[in-house]
């Protein structure tokens, strides 16, 4: 039996991976922003015969980060992997029209949030010298899109996270790795299809059909579990081959 703690989970992909973790027999820490969807999530998890609580929170808020790791861990048990997987689109919009609010606030909740959750729980999997990581990233970790400014830079961020800390705790069994899914049929390629459709498009290449959660959920489990030992540090593309260089 083992605890996951999963940021993000009451989105599409996040009640995916909690979901997923739970049919593998973790008990699950939801933290949510929406009280309603994340509450949801973890009735699932209980409906599939594992504990489960729900944490409302904003992963940007420092404040609530640190509590909700520290309920995680005091009403589930350590934390033994970790879905840092919130995370907002913003709007599509050319750079030079790009709104700075929304700008700061994908900084806040991509990029500070997910630092936020390395540092606690990464903090507390280093005193243990156990523990695995993954961090929700995108394709657009990766290469650019047009109009997306905030959510472009904050995904590229991510990776860059994900990489200094597979390196800070690399040489124990601590495990820090990243995915990178392309378009996944949740609501917020819908939000973001819906504002292209307004704005003329935006291009994309590839991928005979959008993904499913479960496609992201099932590489992240994996990433998560022990027989990804050795993985340390990666950026594993889920995206039917669409970035392939
Ligand atoms: P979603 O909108 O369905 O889920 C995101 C969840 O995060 C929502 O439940 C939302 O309430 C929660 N959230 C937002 N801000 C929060 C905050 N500040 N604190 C706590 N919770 C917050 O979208 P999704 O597609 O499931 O996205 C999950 C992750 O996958 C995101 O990081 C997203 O960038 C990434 N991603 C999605 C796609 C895609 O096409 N759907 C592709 C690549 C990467």
């Amino acid at each position: 039996m083992s605890v996951a703690l999963v940021t993000g989970g009451g989105g599409g992909i996040g009640r995916a991976i909690a979901l997923r973790l739970a049919a593998g027999g973790a008990d699950v820490a939801v933290v949510d922003l929406d009280e309603s969807l994340g509450a949801e999530t973890a009735r699932l998890v209980e409906a599939a015969g594992r504990r489960a609580l729900f944490l409302r929170a904003d992963v940007s808020r420092s404040a609530d980060v640190e509590a909700f790791v520290e309920a995680t861990e005091e009403r589930l048990g350590p934390i033994d992997a970790f879905a840092n997987n919130a995370g907002i689109e913003g709007v599509i919009a050319p750079i030079f029209d790009y709104p700075e609010d929304v700008f700061d606030r994908l900084l806040a909740v991509n990029a500070k949030g997910v630092f936020l959750g390395l540092k606690h729980v990464l903090a507390r999997m280093c005193k243990r010298g156990t523990g695995a990581v993954v961090n929700t990233a995108s394709t657009s970790a990766v290469r650019g899109r047009p109009g997306l400014a905030g959510y472009v830079a904050t995904k590229h961020a991510v990776l860059g996270l994900t990489r200094v800390a597979a390196l800070d705790v690399a040489g124990t069994a601590i495990r820090v790795n990243a995915v990178l899914p392309g378009p996944v049929e949740t609501r917020m390629i819908r939000a973001l299809d819906a504002q292209a459709e307004q704005s003329g498009g935006i291009k994309r290449a590839g991928s005979a059909r959008y993904g499913r959660p479960e496609d992201v959920a099932n590489v992240v489990a994996f990433l998560l579990s022990a027989e990804a030992a050795h993985v340390n540090g990666a950026a594993w593309t889920v995206d039917a081959g669409a970035t392939v260089p």
